[in-house]
């Protein structure tokens, strides 16, 4: 009997050279080796006889065919240079010819006058003959194990046979010892639950050799319970391990006080969202939250108020942004709300005097701030850290978070919508606010998808926009994205490009009437100099510019209040989580916004799902649609996170994920930790970890 830590090199039939060739592959144990699962299954179960497999032999189907036959004869032959053999077969309805390439020893092994069975594709010759190509040859008194069932397919190992690793396998499933498995027993979870997983040894079994195809689904889903209790159990894990005996800054005040100075009412989902985030600044344990609010729907106003708190307690309160740009229009907004707040903008080189407690704004270069305030360990500390529209959350470990050994409290904010599947496993650490509502004034940005013949009319009606705009003094601003995948340098440069030729031609088109009514065109992209930068920005905020060409680089949490129209290009580049972002930065003053995508795309689902968009306005619903369609890295635009590498379970599954999670909550009760045999964690879940 095996064990699952046993070495390959024990099992029977995996000699030294064969060992080499599995170690290459890294596989070393039988574990290894059994987690190696099949991709796909041949169905070789029918049997047929010589005169069906004749009679099939062209028919669209089947291609696959086994039969039960008597060995006439055999023999070598050598044709064009190349080892051939060849053996006819017979049962009571005919005969047939079996052929192979560089196989001697099949000769030897058939043996006249006696039956085997045979399992391989039919061929058929140029003169009309019909025949069995290279068919996998079985005694017929032992277990099948590449005929005569359904055969396992595995992704190939360099080096070998899939005949052998087939058999490795068999070998290994008929001689594993019962793998000790609390969860398969219900050991762990208490008797009355309706969720009885297979037991592990089971499904191993059944999932590399079913007897009938519909068992392997259950066998599957019992893998990915597993994972999906370790994940769930492990992202509960940080969440205790962040509690843990962390000095923190306590506020003592949890009344939510709204300066007069914000112009506008909250929205419940605001107030409901910072009225959570400001209890949590009372707790002795720092906080570790997430809020998710739509582009547009006022996640500002609920960070400031936090950070409102943590200086009236006297300390910092950071907030860190994703661009410039965003820091900049940060810096503004806070000190238009609270104007009594010091504001301190860091920028990579700036130099500012950071003395009494106040608000300090910036890119990532805050990180290096607070690694140079540590060093001088004077004045107040940094007791909140914003983290907003960071779409690659989790990058920062938290370690580098302390200062003046106080952990500081984390929000993330973020207006990628969470799908449910996450943020009931990776998530589940985080503490969840949601702002579910747009303000009052908000009306739903029409959507279109554009055909390219339709880029004169386009713009034609930008024009036309534009120039009612300027007569009804009210602006009418446009923003053309030209695409952008990831920040690699080369595709960076790509964007560049684009967006350059794409300015050409718009300026080309839009400015032919200067005289009467001179319509603005501007250029942003990563690549201008940042003086060249900052003026543009002050142009765009001023109203100076009516259309501004540019990268995604305005994707996040700009607020242009006058913009109205947004003109995305090749759109079917973008997730639709993305787009969405990318629309929500237009008619965010009340006004009628307009998106128009353009789309290269000559493939029907690439279509139908820029289609989907036009009517979907809910964020959650299109990053529920992305996750389908793209998997959840695609969510976030980046591959740091591995949410894309889950092994067995699929994050569509929410069903399975229920029912790990509850598995879970028994656990819980019980005080049981989970210790999976055959599996580890295989997502590192950095999210603000350690
Ligand atoms: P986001 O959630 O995308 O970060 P912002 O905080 O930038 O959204 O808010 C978008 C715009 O809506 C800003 O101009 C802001 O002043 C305004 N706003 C926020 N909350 C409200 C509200 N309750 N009523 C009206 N306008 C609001
Ligand atoms: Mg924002």
């Amino acid at each position: 009997m095996y064990r699952l830590t046993d070495s390959l090199l024990k099992v029977h039939g995996v000699g030294p050279k064969l060992f080499e060739q599995l170690q290459d592959a890294k596989f070393s144990t039988v574990k290894d080796l059994l987690l190696h699962l099949p991709f796909r299954y041949e169905d070789r179960s029918e049997r047929f006889t010589i005169d069906q497999v004749k009679q099939l032999a062209d028919s669209p189907e089947k291609k696959l065919f086994t039969l039960e036959a008597i060995v006439k004869s055999s023999r070598n032959n050598f044709f064009r240079g190349r080892s051939m053999q060849s053996a006819t077969l017979v049962d009571e309805t005919g005969q047939i010819t079996a052929s192979w390439f560089n196989n001697p020893y099949v000769v030897k092994r058939l043996k006249n006058g006696e039956s085997y069975l045979f399992s391989g594709q039919v061929g058929i010759s140029k003169k009309g003959q019909i025949f069995l190509t290279q068919p996998i040859v079985e005694d017929i008194n032992k277990e099948s194990i590449h005929t005569n069932r359904l055969v396992p397919i595995y992704s190939n190992i360099p080096g070998l046979l899939p005949t052998v690793l087939r058999k490795v396998q068999k070998d290994l499933i008929d001689n594993i010892e019962e793998i000790p498995d609390k969860l398969g027993s219900l050991d762990l979870v208490s008797s009355q639950s309706d969720i009885s997983p297979l037991s592990l040894t089971k499904a191993l079994k059944i999932v590399h050799f079913p007897d009938e195809i519909d068992s392997v689904i259950e066998a599957r889903e019992r893998f990915a319970l597993e994972e999906l209790v370790l994940l769930i159990q492990h992202s509960l894990y940080l969440k205790e391990e962040w509690k843990k005996n962390k000095k923190t800054i306590q506020t003592q005040n949890k009344k939510l006080n709204i300066p007069s100075t914000i112009p506008f009412q909250l929205t419940t989902s605001q107030q409901r969202s910072a009225q959570e985030v400001i209890d949590d600044l009372t707790q002795d344990s720092p906080m570790n939250r997430l809020l998710i609010g739509d582009v547009g729907s006022g996640k500002t106003i609920v960070a400031g108020l936090a950070m409102q708190k943590i200086v009236e307690s006297g300390h910092h309160a950071a907030i860190i942004a994703p661009t410039q740009i965003l820091a900049e229009q940060h810096t503004k907004t806070l000190q238009k709300f609270f104007p009594e707040i010091p504001n301190y903008l860091i920028t990579s080189k700036s130099k500012v005097k950071i003395e009494k407690p106040g608000f300090i704004i910036g890119t990532h270069a805050i990180l290096n701030l607070i690694k140079k305030l540590k060093e001088e360990r004077t004045g107040p500390s940094i007791a909140l850290i914003i983290f907003d529209e960071q779409h690659r959350f989790g990058v920062t470990q938290r370690s580098e978070l302390v200062h003046h050994d106080i952990h500081p409290h984390i929000l993330t904010m973020t207006a990628t919508p969470i799908p449910r599947s996450l943020m009931l496993t990776i998530f589940s650490h985080l503490n969840l606010s949601t702002i579910d509502e747009l303000p009052k004034n908000r009306v739903p940005t029409k959507t279109w998808v554009l055909p390219e013949t339709k880029r004169g009319s386009m713009y034609q009606w930008l024009k036309d926009q534009i120039k009612k705009g300027k007569k009804e003094g009210v602006q009418f601003q446009a923003l053309i994205v030209c695409p952008f995948i990831n920040p690699s340098e080369s595709e960076a440069l790509e964007n560049v490009a684009a967006a350059k030729e794409m300015f050409e031609s718009v300026s080309k088109e839009l400015k032919t009437e200067i005289k009467k009514s001179a319509i603005t065109v501007s250029l942003l992209h990563s690549k201008i100099k940042k003086a060249e930068k900052q003026q543009v920005i002050t142009d765009l905020f001023s109203g100076k510019i009516d259309v501004l060409v540019t990268t995604p680089i305005i994707e996040v949490g700009v607020d242009l209040p006058q913009a109205s129209a947004i003109v995305i290009e090749a759109s079917e580049r973008f997730g639709l989580a993305s787009l969405h972002q990318l629309r929500g930065r237009v008619g965010r003053a009340g006004q009628q916004g307009y998106c128009l995508l353009f789309s290269n795309s000559k493939s029907g689902d690439a279509h139908k799902r820029l289609k989907k968009f036009e009517t979907i306005h809910s964020g959650q619903e299109l990053a529920e649609l992305d996750l389908e369609n793209r998997g959840a890295g695609d969510l976030f635009g980046t591959q740091q996170h591995g949410f894309d590498n889950l092994q067995f379970a699929s994050w569509t599954d929410l069903e399975l994920i229920r029912k790990a999670k509850s598995i879970i909550e028994q656990l819980n009760k019980n005080k049981a930790k989970y210790q999976s045999p055959l599996l580890k964690v295989s997502i590192e879940t950095k999210v603000l970890a350690n």
